[in-house]
C-alpha cells in the first residue's frame, strides 16, 4: 500500500501548502432515482418495476451491486455482463447516482477533504457535507457523516450547537464512500479480468461513522449503509473495520449490533450521571449504568472485537485521577479500549484542552489498569488550526461542520488484532 507516511502531524505553514482543488462536478443531481444505496430488496422491488422476470431478479442484484461496489462504475453501459436491452430500459428509468463534487483538499500528508452537495429531499434546500480521509501506516480510514446537523446537544461538541438540518439517506452515506474510493483510485481498473481488488491493497481499508450527527438517530439510513459497506458483493469491508460511533442511543445498539455486526464506540466523556448530563445530555434520557449494560450485551463482543470508549479531556471538568480510577472501575468486565481525545475548542465553547501531564496522568492510570489508551492528539487538532486558515479556501462549509469533522479525526479506533 502506498499511502504516505502520517507520523509527523501537520504544521500551520504545512497545510498552507495544501492544495485546494475545486474539481468539476463530477455528476449532475439527476431527477431520476439513484441505485446506489438501495438494499438488495429494495434494488429487487426497482428491478420488478421495470419488469424484469421474477426469476431473475436475484441475478441481476448480484450484477449490479458487483458494477457498483466492487468495480465502482457509475453508469450502466459499462456493465458489460447485462444485455443491452437491460441497459437501456436501467438508463431510461434509473441513475447510478453521484453527488455534486464541490471540493477536494489534498494535505501534504495525503489526508484529504471532500465537500460533497447533496440535492434537497422534499421542501429543504441541497446541503453540503463533508467525508475525511486519513492515510495511515498500513491502513486508511474513511471519516462519514450520517446527518447534517445533530438533534443532541453535547455542550462541548460544535455541531452540538448548530440546528439538526436532517437525516442523510442511505444512498448518501454510500455515496460518499465510493465517490472517496473513485477519487483515490481506489476501484480496480476497468481493464482488470476480474474486478476485484484485494483486500490487502486497498486504499479504505475502515470506515468511522464519526462524521457530522448521531448515526443511531438515522437508524435505517445508517443500517442499510452499512449493511452494503460490509456485504462481499457490496463494498466488501471488514466489519472488524467499520466502527460506528453513538453517544448513547441505547435502544438501538442491540439493534445495530445484530443487524450488522459492526465494531461499537461509545462516547462516554464522563463517569458520573450528574456530568453525563450535562456533557451528553441524552444521558438524562439513558444512564451510565444503562449504557454499559448494552455494551456488556453488545452481540459478538469479545477480547478480539472490544469497544472504544471515547473520552473527551476537558480541563479542570472530567479530567482528574479519580476520574480516571472511576473509569476503569466502570469498565470493568467489558472488552475495552479507551480513546482519550484532548478536547478540540471551538469559538465560544465553554471548554479547554488540560495540559498535556494532566492527559499522560490520566492515560498512565488508565494504562496501569490494563487498558491501551492511545492519545489521539495533534493530528486532530493541527487540522484544525489549518482549517482556519483554510477558511477562505472553502467558506461554502459552515465553521461547526468543519471543526466538527475535524475533532472527530482524532478518535480513530485502533483496529483490533487478528
Ligand atoms: N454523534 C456520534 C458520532 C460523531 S462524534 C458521537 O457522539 O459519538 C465523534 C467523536 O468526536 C465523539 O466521541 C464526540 O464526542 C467527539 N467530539 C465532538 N466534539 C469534540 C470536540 N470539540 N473535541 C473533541 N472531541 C469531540
Ligand atoms: Fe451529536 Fe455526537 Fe456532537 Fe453529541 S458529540 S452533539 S451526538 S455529533
Amino acid at each position: 500500500m502506498t499511502s504516505p507516511a502520517t507520523a509527523a502531524p501537520l504544521g500551520h505553514d504545512d497545510v498552507l501548502d495544501a492544495i485546494v482543488k475545486a474539481p468539476q462536478a463530477i455528476a449532475t443531481v439527476d431527477a431520476k432515482p439513484s441505485l446506489l444505496g438501495l438494499s438488495r430488496a429494495r434494488l429487487a422491488d426497482a428491478l420488478l418495476a421495470i419488469g424484469v422476470e421474477e426469476r431473475q431478479v436475484r441475478m441481476r442484484v448480484n450484477q449490479l451491486w458487483h458494477w457498483m461496489y466492487l468495480r465502482g462504475v457509475d453508469s450502466f453501459d459499462r456493465m458489460t455482463n447485462v444485455s443491452k436491452e437491460l441497459r437501456a430500459q436501467l438508463a431510461e428509468a434509473y441513475v447510478v447516482g453521484r453527488p455534486e463534487l464541490v471540493t477536494e483538499q489534498i494535505s501534504v500528508d495525503g489526508t484529504r477533504k471532500w465537500l460533497f452537495r447533496f440535492p434537497s429531499r422534499g421542501a429543504g434546500k441541497p446541503v453540503e457535507v463533508e467525508t475525511v480521509y486519513i492515510p495511515e501506516e498500513g491502513r486508511g480510514t474513511l471519516c462519514v457523516s450520517s446527518q447534517v446537523g445533530c438533534s443532541l446537544t453535547c455542550s462541548f461538541c460544535h455541531t452540538g450547537t448548530q440546528v439538526m438540518v436532517r437525516n442523510l439517506t442511505a444512498e448518501e452515506i454510500v455515496s460518499q464512500v465510493v465517490v472517496a474510493r473513485e477519487r483515490l483510485g481506489d476501484f480496480p481498473a476497468s481493464d482488470k479480468a476480474d474486478g476485484i481488488l484485494p483486500s490487502e491493497g486497498r486504499l479504505v481499508t475502515n470506515v468511522v461513522m464519526m462524521g457530522m450527527g448521531e448515526p443511531l438517530m438515522n437508524y435505517e439510513a445508517v443500517r442499510d449503509a452499512m449493511q452494503i459497506f460490509a456485504d462481499g458483493d457490496g463494498l466488501s469491508l471488514s466489519r472488524r473495520r467499520i466502527t460506528l460511533s453513538t453517544s448513547g442511543v441505547v435502544p438501538m445498539i442491540p439493534r445495530i449490533g445484530a443487524e450488522t455486526g459492526v465494531m461499537l464506540a461509545i462516547s462516554l466523556h464522563a463517569v458520573r450521571d450528574d456530568l453525563r448530563d450535562v456533557l451528553v445530555p441524552i444521558n438524562k434520557k439513558y444512564k451510565i449504568a444503562e449504557l454499559l449494560e448494552a455494551c456488556r450485551n453488545y452481540p459478538g463482543l469479545s477480547n478480539a472485537r472490544r469497544i472504544t470508549f471515547e473520552y473527551v479531556m476537558l480541563k479542570g471538568v472530567n479530567d482528574s485521577a479519580a476520574d480516571a480510577r472511576e473509569l476503569v472501575r466502570l469498565l470493568r468486565g467489558i472488552p475495552a479500549k479507551i480513546n482519550l481525545i484532548p478536547f478540540n475548542a471551538w469559538p465560544g465553547s465553554q471548554y479547554q484542552c488540560p495540559d498535556w501531564d494532566t492527559i499522560e496522568a490520566f492515560a498512565e492510570i488508565v494504562n496501569r489498569a490494563g487498558y491501551a489508551s492511545p492519545i489521539r492528539t495533534p493530528r486532530g487538532r493541527d487540522i484544525l488550526a489549518a482549517c482556519g486558515q483554510l477558511k477562505s479556501a472553502s467558506e461554502r462549509l459552515k465553521i461547526s461542520e468543519r471543526l466538527a469533522l475535524e475533532a472527530m479525526i482524532g478518535t480513530l479506533p485502533a483496529d483490533d488484532e487478528d
